[in-house]
């Protein structure tokens, strides 16, 4: 398991059972007519168990509590209209059809009195998507947790993302992304504008 996943892991307390997740998988390999005892398979289900843990570290966890503790501004601070952090990766699970989902999340935010560090918000894509998700549900937490802590005028989400149950299941989608938008409170105009222009900068991949 990454290392980088043992604070999130740490922060659910006592209800992760890796046993039974490796008893399930091996249960499911049994389901659909494999031999889980066959050479290939021994080791699989505390594979499975393990990356499924990894992509689970999020559940339980407050992704608010990601954002750290917010940077006040003064008086004599200039925030500017508009904060955006773009193209930040992630990837999640489906809560559908447990495949996985990923793709991208652009976050933009009208900040008021409290601005965060910038990787502190790519910390709550992190937590937030690794949930069995939905993508819509995740740019909203996401806003949520920013508004939640920040406080600001406005922020917005969009996600763009490619899912393993459209891509896989649906030969025909297999390029379709599938792009969401959460905003929460109203963006000063001028702010709309300038992430209207973030967005229309080319990427350079
Ligand atoms: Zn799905």
């Amino acid at each position: 398991m990454p290392e980088k996943m043992r604070p999130l892991q740490s922060q659910r307390g006592g209800s992760v059972n890796r046993q039974d997740a490796v008893e399930a998988v091996r249960l499911l390999l049994t389901a659909v007519g494999e031999d889980p005892t066959r050479h290939g398979l021994v080791r699989t289900p505390e594979r499975v168990a393990d990356l499924f843990l990894d992509l689970f570290a999020g559940i339980g966890v407050d992704a608010a509590a990601a954002l750290g503790t917010p940077v006040a501004l003064t008086d004599n601070d200039q925030p500017g209209e508009l904060v955006a952090l773009t193209d930040i990766p992630f990837h999640s699970v489906c809560e559908h059809h447990l495949l996985p989902f990923q793709g991208s999340v652009d976050v933009y935010y009208a900040p008021e009195r409290h601005i965060a560090g910038l990787s502190r918000i790519a910390a709550v894509v992190d937590v937030a998507a690794r949930r069995p998700q939905l993508q819509e549900r995740l740019g909203q937490e996401i806003a949520d947790a920013i508004m939640t802590v920040l406080r600001p005028h406005a922020v917005s989400v969009r996600v763009e993302a490619s899912h393993g149950c459209v891509t896989q299941l649906e030969p025909q989608a297999a390029s379709a992304r599938a792009v969401t938008v959460a905003s929460v409170g109203s963006m000063p105009a001028a702010a709309w504008q300038l992430a209207a222009g973030v967005r229309a900068t080319p990427r350079s991949s």
